[in-house]
């Protein structure tokens, strides 16, 4: 029997020597895509190459753990089908090898052993921080690998313009809350939130905004991102405000509607059918985001300031930071990015760094917020060093609106740690 037909077969039918010397593959580079087979069975191993490469994989081989250590020197794969029991090797000492160079590819475990031992086999390597997916149960069977190759391979794929399309149509995008402590005349209060958007993808779970926004801009579809977050915010923003719950609103902005010259018209009628007015809403723009057209920019930004609305400059202290944007843009306050907040718990540089920046914002009548706040010590720090605004997840995760509405409850009676610190 050829060995193609033989594939066609839902079953493992042997093959032989020659052929799967045919089936197996050159090494190759690709980081996207590569699958990894790990089998010192060299029929198996060829069959599942061939199943690879029939499902558009580029297809390395490892017959031991020898080879297999020195190809993970230079090789990347996204998919590596690892068989548990090899002649120099076993698969608990090659998950630990994999865990070791801390390789990020999903792990398909594979042996005739029974399927409790390979669901322990799979648990250790979820312990060891791996990337386990679903197991391959010997005689492999050819349907089970291709689908399992085909779900890797969908999953992976880059997001495209149709399924952000339907994901703006099917609910499946939705905005967290991010609470910002902010010193008052009154004491320190919760009384902003920033917006975060999410996206509950029905495959791939759940995505953050570094996984789409850049996929977004591409196609075009910012203005319907925004829209979209924005809509959704200012909505329940009036829904508090007409509760009682008086917060404010942060709502990040990316360099494409800095630039739409309709973008103040929009807001102004979102802002009117949701009843909230602007001095409860602060934008939040990057560097990058205002670094080239500085003339159209301050144009936008100025007739954004004219409507009543705060701007904020984020992530201020990383890549290019141009200090003069602070005093040319119409900006009432800046954040310092949370790469040099996290350092501030190791790093002496980091601490008077931090410090000398929020002496900075006050010289220039600017608020100073620190985003990123993970810990009381760096929480404490910040405090004395007279910041105005504090965020991160010390103080709370980004929450949902009706964990919104607890926390505010839990911080009022002083059941949060940080109310308590302050408290006294
Ligand atoms: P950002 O505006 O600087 O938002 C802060 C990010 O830090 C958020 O990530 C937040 O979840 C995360 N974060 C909060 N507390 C902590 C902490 O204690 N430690 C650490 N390590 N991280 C913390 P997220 O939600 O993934 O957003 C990433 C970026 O995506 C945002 O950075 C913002 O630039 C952008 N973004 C988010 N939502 C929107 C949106 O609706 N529109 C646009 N254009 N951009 C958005
Ligand atoms: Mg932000
Ligand atoms: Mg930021």
């Amino acid at each position: 029997m050829h060995l193609t037909e033989k594939l066609k077969f839902g079953r493992f039918f042997p093959i032989s020597i020659r052929e799967a010397d045919q089936a197996e593959v050159q090494l190759s580079v690709f980081e996207s895509n590569v699958l990894l087979v790990v089998d010192d069975d060299h029929e198996l191993r060829a069959l599942i190459a061939e199943i690879g490469k029939r499902n558009g994989y580029s297809v390395l081989t490892a017959e031991s753990g020898a080879v297999l250590k020195q190809l993970l020197a230079d090789q990347h794969p996204s998919l590596v089908i690892l068989d548990m029991q090899m002649g120099d090797m076993d698969g608990v000492e090659a998950l630990r090898l994999l865990a070791n160079i801390k390789c990020p590819a999903e792990i398909m475990l594979m042996s005739g052993m029974d399927q409790k031992v390979l669901a322990t086999a799979r648990q250790f390597g979820l312990s060891l921080g791996l990337n386990m997916r679903d197991t391959v149960h010997k005689p492999v069977s050819v349907r089970d690998i291709e689908a399992s190759l085909q779900r890797h391979k969908g999953e992976n794929a880059p997001l495209s313009r149709e399924e952000f399309l339907r994901a703006l149509s099917g609910f499946e995008l939705s905005v967290r809350y991010q609470p910002v402590l902010q010193r008052t005349a009154q004491g320190m209060a919760i009384n902003m939130v920033e917006a975060l958007v999410r996206w509950e993808h029905p495959v791939r779970g759940t995505l953050y905004p570094d996984q789409f926004i850049s996929m977004v801009d591409r196609e075009n579809l910012m203005n319907e991102l925004t829209d979209f977050v924005l809509n959704e915010s200012l909505r329940q923003i009036g829904h508090w405000h007409r509760a009682g719950l008086k917060l404010g609103l942060a709502v990040n902005l990316a360099a494409r509607t800095v630039r739409d010259l309709e973008f103040p018209d929009r807001l102004s009628r979102v802002m009117h059918e949701y009843a909230v007015s602007p001095e409860h809403l602060c934008f939040e723009v990057t560097e990058t985001a205002v670094s080239s057209d500085l003339q159209l920019v301050m144009d936008s930004l100025a007739r954004l300031r004219v409507k009543g609305v705060q701007l904020t400059l984020d992530d201020f202290g990383v890549g290019t930071s141009s200090l003069t944007q602070l005093y040319k843009l119409p900006y009432s306050c800046f954040k310092i990015d949370r790469s040099l907040i996290a350092e501030m718990s190791h790093s002496r540089q980091a601490h008077i760094l931090v410090s000398a920046l929020i002496d900075l914002g006050h010289t220039l009548s600017l608020g100073v917020c620190a985003e990123g706040i993970e810990s009381e010590a760096v929480f404490t720090q910040l405090e004395s060093m007279g910041c105005d605004q504090f965020q991160g997840k010390f103080l709370s995760e980004p929450l949902s609106a009706a964990e919104v509405e607890q926390f505010c409850q839990q911080w009022q009676s002083e059941q949060h740690p940080a109310a308590r610190l302050l408290a006294g």
